[in-house]
């Protein structure tokens, strides 16, 4: 069910309500993007879905097909509007413990502006016991 477990206290739910001030770079009727606060990049933009989506698997599982496709169009769009199509970018969406997600509502790492290296930092790592 969409919206089960949310936390309409995080973060991210203040700035879709505007409680709380963002840098904004783009806005649609199923995205919001903004500069994150402390930037992993030259260029470190989160973009987040209107709905309340705790995560991927709440996203996937239960966003209408018109919300996710608007979703990733706008990442896309945003991308593009950035300048990183040529030069190239990293998406990522942390989900759950393992990933150490933040942030319980749903979003996307837009990572460029420089040479990000291997995907993963610390490289091979041991499998879980
Ligand atoms: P994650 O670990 O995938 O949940 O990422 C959460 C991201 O949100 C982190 O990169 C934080 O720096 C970022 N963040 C947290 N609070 C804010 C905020 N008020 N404005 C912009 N970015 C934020």
């Amino acid at each position: 069910m969409a919206g089960a477990g949310y936390d309409d206290n995080n973060v991210f739910a203040k700035i879709l309500r505007g409680e709380i001030p963002c840098r904004k770079v783009y806005e649609d009727a199923h995205a919001l993007a903004f500069h994150d606060i402390n930037p992993q990049a030259p260029v470190h933009v989160l973009v987040i879905p209107k709905g309340r989506y705790v995560s991927m698997r709440d996203f996937a599982a239960t966003a209408a097909p018109d919300a996710v496709a608007g979703f990733f169009r706008a990442v896309g769009k945003i991308a593009a509007q950035l300048g990183l199509d040529d030069p190239g970018y990293r998406i990522l969406a942390n989900h759950g413990p393992d990933s150490h997600q933040e942030v319980p509502h749903f979003h996307v790492h837009i990572f460029g502006g420089k040479r990000l290296g291997p995907m993963l930092a610390g490289g091979r790592t041991p499998p879980k016991a």
